[in-house]
């Protein structure tokens, strides 16, 4: 069918590319560029021999002409970003100057403010229209899968969504007394952030980990989660009909965050860079650096995630409820494609989004969040690449 650059090597993109080569007929081509190259050569060499061809390049993404230069030499039909938030604004450039259609799983984030917004991305709108050209914004799981599953229980459950619920447990355990499972950076800017949520058209602001709940989670069991600001909060207020509430909790442990205060306190988790013997460095990056790698956690993490949405509206006349969601299992990920489920559940829905550009299922010129398009054939996709949804019309419902 065609080809897609798949930009970044790490963790999520990992998978994603193990995807690509098992649904060959329609990824027939692929080329991972990122800035390590050697990680894409090891990648390549692993997966070399299936129906997929494969080549690799070196690539700065934050470095507009240098994308061009690939992506002239490469001709992709689709770019899937995998890199990290800090380059989604780049990469649209360069698509834009290309003619190509772009995926990401993560909103713009400025280097220097930790802010979830998709501002900086909407406002490429107009020119992603003109040229012809999709974007389709935050197809990893949340956002991406969640946004499915809104449009799809808007499509085929209610007249109106009055409330949304996003839970994201992880029950897996690595057994450090402390690691990230992606991207130490990103993860920790979003859980120290404060936490937001959307009601009544208005952002209630809470103080980080303010608001605690105890949810029952189906095959995994009670677990303590917390609200956190989260991007898809602010398109799903603007795409879902009749919408008033939409929160989104995750699980934490108690390690963790006795962990992850302790580091606060003493400033470790700062986006201000410091002097430190003559050189500025960013006491995050820094922390990035002496914890363990996610993709190190595969081997090792046991248990399951499950992540999904609870949904609260009307159907012909009455109050209904329904739950979607997806159980995932740390080991059986790792024995398929050598890595944890966080990084699976992030990379199966990325390949599958550029399948849907590829496929010619979703075509719509501009600058689009993914509940925006027709859930359908990506509801039956997830059934088929190792992600399968399951429903309840009965629900615990969140306080
Ligand atoms: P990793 O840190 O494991 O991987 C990031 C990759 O991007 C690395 O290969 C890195 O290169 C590469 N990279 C970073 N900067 C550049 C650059 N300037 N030029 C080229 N390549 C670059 O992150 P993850 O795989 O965990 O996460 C990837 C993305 O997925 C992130 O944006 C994250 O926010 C998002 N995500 C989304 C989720 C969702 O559900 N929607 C859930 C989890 C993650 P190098 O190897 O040299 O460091």
């Amino acid at each position: 069918m065609g080809k897609a650059l798949i930009i970044g090597c790490g963790g999520v993109a990992g998978v994603a590319i193990h995807k690509c080569c098992q649904n060959s007929e329609v990824f027939e081509e692929i080329c991972i560029a990122s800035r390590t190259k050697s990680k894409c050569d090891a990648l390549k060499a692993k997966l070399d021999g299936g129906r997929t061809k494969i080549s690799t390049a070196k690539v700065d993404a934050d470095n507009v002409e240098e994308l061009i230069a690939l992506m002239e030499a490469f001709k992709p039909d689709v770019v899937l970003n995998l890199a990290l938030p800090y380059q989604d604004l780049t990469i649209m450039e360069a698509c834009l100057a290309t003619k190509t259609d772009y995926v990401d799983t993560a909103n713009y984030e400025p280097p220097d403010t930790a802010k979830f917004e998709y501002k900086w991305q909407w406002a490429y709108r107009e020119r992603f229209d003109k040229a012809g050209i999709t974007a389709l914004l935050g197809s990893g799981f949340d956002p991406g899968v969640t946004g499915v599953f809104s449009a799809y229980a808007q499509k085929h459950h209610f007249d109106e969504i009055n409330e949304i619920d996003i839970l994201d447990a992880n029950a897996g355990d690595h057994g450090y007394p402390f690691a990230t499972n992606f991207n130490p950076e990103i993860n920790i800017r979003e859980v120290s952030a404060k936490g937001s949520y959307w009601e009544n058209g208005r952002w209630m602001e809470t103080e980080p980990m303010e608001i605690k709940r105890v949810y029952n989670f189906p095959e995994i069991g009670p677990k303590d989660m917390y609200l956190l600001h989260h991007e898809e909060l602010e398109s799903l207020a603007l795409n879902i009909r009749g919408i008033r509430k939409i929160r989104f909790f995750m699980t934490f442990g108690q390690s963790y965050l006795t962990h992850l205060k302790c580091l606060e306190n003493v400033g470790m988790t700062s986006i201000e860079p410091i002097e430190y013997e003559g050189k500025k460095i960013v006491p995050l990056q820094f922390l990035k650096a002496v914890l363990p790698d996610p993709a190190a956690l595969g081997p090792r993490t046991k248990g399951k995630t499950n992540i999904g949405c609870i949904f609260k509206g009307k159907k012909d006349g009455k109050e209904k409820n329904y739950y979607l969601y997806n159980v995932c299992d740390h080991e059986e990920c790792y024995k398929e494609v050598g890595s944890q489920a966080i990084s699976y559940t992030t990379g199966v829905p990325a390949m599958i989004g550029a399948m849907m550009l590829m496929t010619g299922k979703w075509k719509k010129p501009g600058v689009h969040n993914i509940e925006e398009f027709d859930p359908d054939p990506f509801m039956e996709e997830l059934n088929k690449w190792g992600l399968p949804w399951q429903e309840s019309f009965d629900p615990e419902l969140v306080e």
